[in-house]
């Protein structure tokens, strides 16, 4: 409760009540209504309700950490989020708390490095399961669309009715969405190694929140793979070819503004700006960033 507090005293530095109003929401444990608020929010009026809006105001501390929670939620109720992956949610915001729940410039340059990665490819693949789908099925679809990428879905938890949910969303917002899913992953026994053949020959796959077995699998095909994980020490960031330690709320948006930037490049500039990154050094610079906010 001590660092959530002086954090909302730094971000309410010039306002006394809203400062005491938000540490007091905090402490009675308010904040959960942000579901009511962001969700449906607008059937409130009066005293209370002027109070619970401050809340979930754009300036409130933890506005971003609440909605990317009410996002997952939302995809739970809707059937198509694993209840793990909430956890898996847990975990990754626990490391985004060391990152200041900021993209650092280690991030920045995996991201400029992985989005030269994806357009120098011959058949690119974006992989998305349901947390993905929950948190950024839109900004996934624009990045691919820029890239020239198909997206594939691929859940740990997997069961077709989830499958065919988040199929069905992402097809309403972009048409290359590959569902035919023919061949298997050497090496791998769960449904999780079931992949489209365009996916199975794929030289650049971009898989976020991607479990450290399969990102080893996808490496030992010979792909080229970037992970997007918030942990730098995790298997999936470890095994990956480019490893993006970064919340994909944040990571997703800064590639697209990237991929807008960089898709006139010639071949030799792409080259130059993958063959300059270092994924070794890279993930060292996100483990001691940590270890000095520790
Ligand atoms: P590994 O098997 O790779 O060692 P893990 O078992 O620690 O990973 P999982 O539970 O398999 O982790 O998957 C969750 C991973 O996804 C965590 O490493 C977490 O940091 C990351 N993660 C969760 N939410 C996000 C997010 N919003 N943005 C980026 N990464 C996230
Ligand atoms: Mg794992």
């Amino acid at each position: 409760m001590e660092l959530l507090e002086e954090e909302i005293i730094e971000k309410y530095q010039n306002d006394a009540l809203q400062i005491r109003e938000a540490i007091e929401a905090y402490q009675k444990g308010e904040y959960l209504t942000i579901d009511e608020y962001i969700n449906k929010g607008k059937d409130n009026k009066g005293k209370d309700n002027k109070r619970k809006n401050m809340k979930i105001s754009k300036s409130h501390p933890r506005y971003e950490s609440l909605k990317t929670r009410e996002k997952l939620v939302a995809g739970f109720k809707e059937g198509y989020v694993a209840i793990n992956g909430l956890l898996a949610q847990g975990r990754g915001e626990c490391f985004d708390y060391l990152l200041n729940e900021k993209t650092q410039n280690f991030a920045l340059e995996a991201e400029r490095a992985a989005v030269a990665l994806l357009l120098l490819s011959k058949s690119p693949v974006i992989s998305v399961n349901g947390n993905v789908a929950a948190l950024c099925s839109r900004e996934i679809c624009k990045l691919a669309k820029i890239l020239k990428c198909s997206v594939e879905t691929n859940l740990f938890y997997w069961t077709k009715e989830r499958e065919e949910i988040i199929e069905k969303i992402l097809k309403k917002i972009y048409d290359n969405i590959l569902t035919e899913k023919t061949k298997k992953i050497p090496n791998m026994d769960s449904k999780r190694a079931d992949v489209s053949e365009y996916f199975y020959n794929a030289d650049v796959v971009l898989v976020p929140l991607e479990d450290g077995d399969r990102a080893g699998a996808l490496v030992k095909m010979g792909k080229k793979v970037i992970a997007i994980d918030l942990n730098p020490m995790s298997h999936t960031s470890q095994n990956a070819t480019i490893s993006i330690a970064d919340n994909i709320v944040r990571a997703i948006p800064n590639m697209i503004t990237f991929a807008m930037a960089m898709k006139n490049l010639s071949r030799d500039e792409l080259e130059e700006i993958v063959k300059s990154f270092n994924n070794k050094k890279n993930l060292m610079d996100a483990i001691n960033f940590i270890k000095g906010k520790i």
